[in-house]
């Protein structure tokens, strides 16, 4: 029976009870509407930790004003069905709110926060470790689980544990993915029919992309004909596609080691994330998943 808590009161009760009894509480964080991608990483946290938690909250401060805080899709009933029956959860953690009115302090992450989503969403990554540093605050989780489908945002938490000094592990889940590729997201809702067989490209035009860099062919004009291939398409406005360092984030402009192609585009007026491994293989084997 998976319980469902709204109070933080009610949470510290049931976490120090867990922790009274040594238990491993694991995490993983939402904003709800969730798709098989959560549940993926609820499984993962099944199997690290004797409890786990998730917590469902659209968190305000990490929407700009022209974002879609208020139309964001939410639908709690669908959402514990889906995890009563894939039984990976002991407690569902909905906090009615999470910002008192006087709230002040903010977490302003630097380093591999710093552009790519933050190029157009500038207060983007300190809502998220405001909420994700609160969110640890109230749950003390020992394992959490982040999915590499926000690539940089997995970065990031894993900087916030590092300097500001958590006792926390952090793992990372794999992209969950449509079987015509799309990554999921709570936001594919808003593809139109046509909208959502032209996202389909993305995954398409991200592999094709790493092979072609995998066999040698120049990084900026791959990515080009990327852009490009995208464009014939109807999808036109790219916040960027770009091959990365997979630690920094660093701009790579020659693939000699480990890298990760991201992009973030709108297909019509929805905005999507998405982003692949480019491993350095020398067996001329090339369709290497996520
Ligand atoms: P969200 O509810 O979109 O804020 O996502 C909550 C967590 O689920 C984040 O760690 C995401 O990276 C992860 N996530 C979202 N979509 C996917 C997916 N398709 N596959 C794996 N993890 C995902």
């Amino acid at each position: 029976m998976i319980k469902f808590l709204n109070e933080l009161s009610d949470l510290r009760v049931q976490i120090s009870g867990w922790k009274r009894n040594g238990y491993i509480v694991g995490l993983v964080p939402t904003m709800g509407s969730l798709h098989n991608g959560h549940l993926s990483l609820l499984s993962i946290a099944r199997e690290h930790c004797d409890k786990v938690v998730t917590s469902i909250y659209v968190n305000p401060t990490q929407f700009s004003e022209n974002e879609d805080f208020y139309r964001y899709p939410r639908d709690v009933n669908a959402d514990l069905e889906k995890l009563s029956s894939s039984n990976t959860c002991d407690l569902v953690y909905q906090p009615s709110n999470m910002y008192h009115k006087e709230h002040k302090t903010y977490i302003v992450p630097n380093g591999v926060a710093l552009n790519l989503e933050t190029e157009n969403r500038p207060h983007f990554f300190d809502g998220v470790s405001t909420i994700v540093l609160k969110l640890f605050n109230q749950i003390q989780p020992d394992i959490v689980i982040f999915g590499e489908k926000d690539y940089q945002q997995l970065l990031v938490v894993k900087q916030l544990m590092r300097d500001l000094d958590l006792p926390i592990q952090i793992v990372a889940g794999k992209i969950f993915r449509e079987k015509d590729g799309l990554a999921m997201s709570s936001r594919n809702v808003y593809l139109s029919e046509n909208e959502r067989k032209l996202a389909s490209n993305i995954y398409r035009v991200l592999k094709l992309t790493r092979k072609k860099i995998q066999q040698g062919f120049d990084v900026s004009k791959v990515i080009k004909n990327g852009i490009a291939e995208l464009g014939s398409i109807g999808i036109n406005q790219i916040d960027y596609f770009t091959l990365r360092d997979p630690d920094n984030l660093e701009r790579l402009t020659q693939f000699n080691k480990d890298s990760r192609l991201l992009i973030a585009l709108y297909v019509g007026t929805t905005r999507l994330i998405d982003n692949i491994s480019v491993p350095l293989i020398n067996n001329g084997e090339t369709d290497i998943e996520n």
